[in-house]
């Protein structure tokens, strides 16, 4: 069950001369907002990759959404195809999300690759504009906006896709601290609605939020998250 399940991962970039990722086990829940930090280096994007299901490991077994994407026999593609399709992933650099100069375009980009009906990609723009606050700039260029704004303009434009996941990877590293508030706010709403959310990030300060806080250091995961000793683990 679950929504990540994944056992025994092992990911490599050099064919096995060193291990990014070295016997990963996680679960995530659905509804569960998991923070994952480290050192840089640690194997963080690599991680949120592959979770995102934009990658596959060496080895191990991977399950998103129920989709076995990555077994003994290797990868599924079609597995993968079905699993993306739910899954959201928004990265560090707002403006290489930003594909056109008009934000709703912008917004119904995903839906419109799903083939998703046009009276219905209408309504998903309402409401993932209004979820991100950004319902005043619809007709907008997002290439004009702040970074808070492109990467929330980047949020809306996955939950256009009504993802079951949302994968973040470091999605405020680029942003100065107002923007980083607007973009926190917004994924606490979405955690508040029962977004799963797995978060990239090396600020303890958005670790605050997350049901849970993961640490990647040499090649496994531990739960550092407050209030966790380390005998539970
Ligand atoms: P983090 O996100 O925690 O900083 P990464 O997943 O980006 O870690 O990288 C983990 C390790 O893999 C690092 O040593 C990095 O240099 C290496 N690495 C990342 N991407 C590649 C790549 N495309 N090719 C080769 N090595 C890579
Ligand atoms: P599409 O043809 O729709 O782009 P694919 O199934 O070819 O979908 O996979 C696209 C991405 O999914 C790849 O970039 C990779 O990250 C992941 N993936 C799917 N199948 C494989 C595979 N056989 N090996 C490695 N990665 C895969």
């Amino acid at each position: 069950g679950g929504t990540v399940h994944l056992d025994d991962v092992r990911f490599s970039y050099d064919n096995g001369a060193t291990w990014v990722l070295d016997g990963v086990d996680l679960d995530i829940r659905s509804g569960e907002c998991v923070c994952l930090i480290g050192p840089n280096g640690a194997g963080k994007s690599t991680l949120a990759r592959l979770v995102a299901g934009l990658a596959a490991p060496d080895s191990g077994s991977v399950r998103l959404l129920g989709c076995a994407v990555f077994g003994d026999d290797g990868p599924h593609a079609e597995s993968y195809r079905t699993a993306r399709r739910g899954i959201g992933a928004v990265f560090q650099n707002p403006e290489d999300q930003i594909v056109t100069t008009v934000l709703e375009d912008d917004v119904a980009f995903g839906p419109e690759n799903l083939a998703v009906e046009r009276d219905e990609i209408g309504r998903r723009i309402d409401s993932a504009l209004q979820c991100v606050d950004l319902t005043d700039l619809r007709m907008a260029d997002p290439t004009r906006f702040s970074g808070g704004q492109q990467q929330r303009a980047a949020i809306a434009g996955m939950l256009a896709m009504h993802p079951r996941l949302l994968v973040l990877d470091e999605p405020t590293a680029m942003l100065d601290a107002a923007s980083r508030a607007e973009v926190m706010a917004v994924l606490d709403t979405l955690h508040a609605s029962g977004t799963t959310i797995v978060h990239v990030t090396h600020r303890t300060e958005e670790t605050l939020h997350a049901d849970r806080v993961l640490q990647l250091e040499d090649g496994r995961i531990a739960d550092v998250s407050p209030g966790k000793s380390a005998a539970a683990i």
